[in-house]
């Protein structure tokens, strides 16, 4: 038998720019295309982005095989599905993108010393994002916690390079081997009735989105719509940036025309960043202090809230958009946030909770950073003391209600008062802060 090659896929479900797949080709040994889905207990995948994942492994799977090849997919742990095919095929080389997740990396590293043990050689890539976490440092050496010096070091660098095509055949693969999609369990009991109308998961689908967002103009408006929630002004690529069905790279070229478009990106790369220097992030505040903050436990308003009957038209409709879409719009996710912590006064990681089940593209980086930017115990976040007023809001960015007029058709009464939620929680905040300075932190 020959002497082959794993090629793992993870968050980087495409053929193009891949860097690993292509690298694995060079060698001309015979290749093994493996996902395996480790089910973590800590932030498990939620119910959105399961059925998302289902659809993108049936499409990635399907591309796979349109070039000759195919993509063995197992449910189980990693270590041991690696053990058995590195026996089984004499494996001498694996190659992988990283991924950035507390629970993904201690993943990786069994895999790396299982590999060292048995005399396999690993070569791991950072394809799924612009630059390499270990690389974008302050002068200091340390991880940047503000984004705009972020950004500014960032621009230091060579600007990324341009996507690679996908590789013209996979021929050169181990053909049969796996279990099938069902057996993975994917998909729940979810109200799917919008998800699939919206979206097409997978590179093709990907691609189309990119392609609408340059070809229609959208891209050159972005400056500007990108805060109106009733436009499409923004990509939606979101959740096929999460599973890397299109890399960082191909939407940084082919959005040159837009630097705004371009930073967000690199709000992306923070987020990632972030996680992946302070990886207890993701239940813990980075600024400590907010440990100490008297969060409410309410279950009725968190309800009310969740199904979008707050009596707050803006707050309600966005969570109505997320429930039936599995997505909403960035200043939406603002304001809902807002809301939550601020008016309702209950802990942030309920909110990211919420969203890690219902958003397709719900992303363990990207959904850490905006609560805690929004919670104010972030990384760059705006100070506590600036709330958002959700009628001013509504006022200011969706000025002909074309947006709420989609998903709010009865007006509620509100379940709080606004002016008086905004109060307590200035109070509570100052209470903390208060606290810090007693302990002459
Ligand atoms: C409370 C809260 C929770 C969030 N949770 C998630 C999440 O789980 N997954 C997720 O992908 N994004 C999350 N975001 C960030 C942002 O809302 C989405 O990335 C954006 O709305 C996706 O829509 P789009 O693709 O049309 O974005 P576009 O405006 O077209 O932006 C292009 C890409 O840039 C990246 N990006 C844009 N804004 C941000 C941002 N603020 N932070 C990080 N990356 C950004 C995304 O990858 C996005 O696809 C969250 C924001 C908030 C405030």
């Amino acid at each position: 038998m020959s002497m082959s090659a794993i090629v793992w896929f993870r968050q980087d479900l495409r053929l193009e720019d891949h860097y690993p797949l292509l690298m694995a080709l060079a060698t001309k040994r015979k290749l093994i295309l493996v996902y395996v889905l480790e089910e973590t207990k800590h932030w498990a995948i939620g119910r959105a982005a399961s059925w998302w994942l289902e659809e993108s492994l049936k499409a990635f799977q399907q591309s796979i095989k349109d070039k000759g090849g195919h993509l063995m997919i197992f449910h189980g742990d990693t270590e041991d599905v690696f053990k058995k095919l590195i026996k089984q095929h004499e494996v001498e080389e694996l190659f992988y993108g990283a991924n950035y997740e507390p629970e993904e990396r201690k993943i990786e590293k069994r895999i790396e010393s299982l590999c060292k043990s048995l005399g396999v050689a690993v070569h791991q890539f950072h394809h799924n994002l612009l630059y390499n976490p270990e690389t974008v440092l302050t002068k200091e050496g340390r991880p940047f916690q503000v984004y705009t010096p972020f950004w500014n070091r960032t621009q230091l660098f060579q600007p990324p390079e341009e996507p690679l095509p996908a590789p013209h055949s996979l021929e050169n693969c181990v053909k049969s081997g796996g279990e099938p999609i069902s057996k993975l369990q994917l998909k729940q009991k979810w109200d799917l009735h919008q998800i699939p109308l919206v979206w097409e998961p997978g590179e093709q689908g990907a691609k189309k989105r990119l392609k609408t967002f340059v070809s229609k103009g959208r891209v050159h408006d972005y400056a500007h719509d990108r805060d109106f929630p009733a436009l499409e002004g923004t990509s939606k690529l979101s959740p096929h940036l999460h599973l890397g069905e299109i890399s960082p790279r191909a939407a940084w070229h082919a959005c040159h025309s837009s630097l705004i478009y371009r930073k967000e990106l690199v709000w992306r790369e923070f987020a990632k960043h972030l996680l992946y220097h302070f990886p207890h992030t993701t239940d813990k505040p980075l600024k400590p202090e907010f440990e100490a903050f008297p969060w409410k436990k309410n279950q009725k308003h968190l309800k009310a809230w969740q199904k979008g009957e707050t009596g707050y038209p803006i707050v309600d409709a966005g969570m109505r958009e997320l429930w039936h879409t599995g997505w909403m719009h960035n200043r939406v996710r603002m304001i809902v946030g807002s809301f939550l912590i601020k008016d309702l006064h209950i802990h942030w990681l309920e909110g990211a909770r919420w969203f890690w089940d219902c958003l397709v593209d719900a992303d363990l980086a990207s959904n850490t950073l905006g609560w805690q930017w929004v919670g104010g115990c972030g990384a760059d976040a705006a100070p506590f003391f600036r709330v958002f007023h959700p009628t001013l809001q509504e006022a200011k960015f969706d000025p002909t209600h074309a947006y709420i007029k989609k998903w709010i058709n009865e007006p509620l009464p509100p379940i709080v008062d606004h002016d008086e939620a905004r109060k307590e929680a200035l109070d509570a905040y100052h209470s903390i802060v208060a606290h810090r300075k007693k302990k002459g932190d």
